[in-house]
């Protein structure tokens, strides 16, 4: 792809960014017609496959999370690669791919890489993506953890931006771990929390509200229109401790 040229893929979020006379790109690349980009095989997601497909297939908790992007319409339209793209802090599909240690494939005429999550969220809405680089997939790793739960907090039940995003996962050895969107510049992990209650077997209600208390402590929102940094600390420890909850019945 061209220096320059903006990839358009379901333009959910390209097309808002250009009517709103954000951006106005000179040139775009259409790439919804790319079947190679829609291909999914086994582990391998690309970037093409739209949050509607997702919904049907994906593992456990990428499937929840898609099941709450947008509309149907958005769904239909909308792509797991442009959602990569826009590198929002409140990309839904953010913290399944951050929990589960997701790789991202980036190709350009040099070649293809991949990049572990840590690598490719630089900041707000940045990416280590470069220009003539489009995200051609998203790697899952072959071994993914049995129980898995994402839930989202918004201000209304639909077609809501999330105020906070949570995937917990949890293997039958006590592994946990937590991807938060929506509480800090990029997806992140609440690392100090995952070894706390990984290393407990049978979690007490001590524990659980222990855990709770970590995964506020770990998350550094800030206020904006949508929430409070407070409100946002506190819903991020909530929510990751009902996630829990889930993951042990
Ligand atoms: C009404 C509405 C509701 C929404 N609700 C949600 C929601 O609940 N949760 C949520 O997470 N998002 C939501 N969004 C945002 C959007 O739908 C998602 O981020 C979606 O995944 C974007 O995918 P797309 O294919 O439409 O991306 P596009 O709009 O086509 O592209 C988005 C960005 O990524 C770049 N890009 C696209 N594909 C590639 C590629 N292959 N390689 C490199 N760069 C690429 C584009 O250049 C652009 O910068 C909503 C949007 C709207 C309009």
């Amino acid at each position: 792809m061209s220096a320059g040229a903006l990839p358009l893929a379901g333009g959910t979020d390209l097309m808002v960014e250009t009517n709103f006379g954000h951006i106005r790109p000179d040139h775009v690349v259409a790439l919804r017609r790319v079947a190679e980009l829609k291909e999914w095989d086994g582990n391998r997601i690309g970037s093409g496959v739209t949050w509607r497909r997702i919904e049907d297939q994906g593992p456990r908790a990428l499937s929840q999370a898609a099941r709450t992007v947008g509309s149907p319409q958005i769904r239909n339209a909308g792509t797991i690669g442009g959602n990569l793209g826009t590198a929002s802090p409140a990309g839904d599909g953010h913290p399944f791919l951050v929990a589960v240690d997701a790789e991202i494939e980036l190709s350009s005429t040099g070649g293809v890489r991949t990049l572990g999550w840590r690598e490719f969220f630089t900041g707000v809405k940045k990416t280590a993506r470069a220009d003539d680089e489009l995200i051609t997939g998203v790697h899952l790793p072959e071994d993914l953890p049995e129980r898995q739960e994402f839930a989202k907090i918004g201000v209304r039940n639909a077609m809501v931006i999330a105020t906070v995003c949570v995937v917990v996962t949890r293997r039958p050895d006590g592994r946990t771990t937590v991807g938060l969107g929506s509480v800090a510049p990029t997806p992140i992990r609440a690392s100090r929390s995952e070894e706390m209650i990984s290393s407990v077997t049978r979690p007490s209600q001590t524990d659980l509200a222990e855990f709770q208390c970590l995964v506020s402590e770990e998350v550094s929102p800030i206020t904006d229109h949508r929430s409070t940094e407070a409100y946002r600390r506190h819903a991020a420890g909530v929510l990751a401790r009902r996630l829990l909850e889930r993951c042990l019945r």
